[in-house]
């Protein structure tokens, strides 16, 4: 596996490699099950062109707020090397921030519409921030495909809207979100939960997942009862504030005012403690164990 820490480094081996294809999985690494099992996939779909899985290793200080832990961000380096190794990835990017943004840059890419609400309207310039490192990943790296987890659902979808945009000719693929085997979505931010927020961390995901039940069976026929129903199942977990609970379109992100028409997403966040966690699930709700 090559380790490149430069772009030019980045640059010469994807030449070397001549025509061979390659899938992107961007990442900022303390990597746990959720992003090998990206690279498992980007794996498989690039063996299918004898292509090249390229990861990328990089806390984006552009998509942290001010108050935010982009220095606490958790960079175990040698361990996520070692995951990237045992999970068939054959070039990792690891720039540092002076490597990726130049000192005076004054170009960001923004979404606009999607990007509004949400984990968007919590965290301002957040996906300002997101798009743009992607853009310059996906410029640098030059992918056919590229894998986000469904894990950051609102990502997934500005990132398939800033694609379709500006007609950058790549394969934006979602993949499943992994769980504990509570529920709770793997992230590197549950190591920052104490052990009795860890505790109750789950609740985001059981909430989300018996109001997506209580839809599909009929029993929540109309949004705010849905509402109502996850609000109520959520208050179970006393040390968890509510940022935001939204069912939404499944495409466009829009809240929904009625089920039946377009494809619902639950999708939510909630803070334990300092830790903010995300989650979403669509319907059917996939199960649990
Ligand atoms: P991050 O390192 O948090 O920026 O995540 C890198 C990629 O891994 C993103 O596409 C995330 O959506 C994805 N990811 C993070 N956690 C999970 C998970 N639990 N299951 C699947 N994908 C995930």
């Amino acid at each position: 596996m090559k380790i490149f820490e430069s772009k030019q480094a980045l640059r010469c081996w994807i030449e070397s490699r001549g025509g061979r294809g390659r899938v992107l999985v961007p990442t900022m690494g303390a990597l746990h099950r959720g992003h090998t099992s990206l690279f498992d996939q980007a794996r498989e779909f690039a063996s299918e062109v004898d292509g090249d899985v390229v990861a990328t290793i990089f806390v984006n200080p552009v998509q942290f707020g001010p108050n935010e832990d982009f220095d606490a961000y958790p960079r175990p380096l040698e361990d996520d090397l070692a995951l990237c190794r045992a999970h068939g990835v054959d070039a990792v990017f690891v720039p540092d921030v002076a490597a990726m943004y130049e000192e005076d840059r004054s170009v960001l890419v923004t979404e606009s519409r999607l990007s509004a609400s949400l984990c968007g309207a919590s965290r301002p310039g957040h996906f300002d921030g997101v798009c743009t490192v992607v853009a310059k990943l996906f410029n640098l790296i030059q992918p056919f495909a590229a894998i986000f987890g469904e894990k950051d659902y609102q990502q997934l979808a500005v990132i398939r809207r800033m694609v379709r945009d500006l007609d950058i000719p790549i394969s934006i693929l979602g993949a499943p979100t992994v769980r504990e085997a509570d529920g709770l979505a793997l992230s590197s931010r549950n190591a920052y939960l104490t052990p009795e927020e860890r505790d109750e961390a789950p609740f985001l995901n059981h909430a989300l997942t018996e109001t997506a039940e209580g839809i599909d069976s009929g029993f929540l026929e109309c949004i705010d009862k849905a509402e109502g129903f996850f609000r109520s199942r959520f208050a179970l977990a006393t040390l968890g504030r509510l940022d935001y609970f939204s069912i939404v379109d499944a495409g466009t992100l829009e809240p929904l005012s009625e089920f039946g028409t377009r494809p619902p997403r639950l999708i939510a966040a909630a803070w334990f403690g300092k830790t903010r966690l995300i989650d979403n699930v669509g319907l059917p709700a996939p199960s649990r164990t």
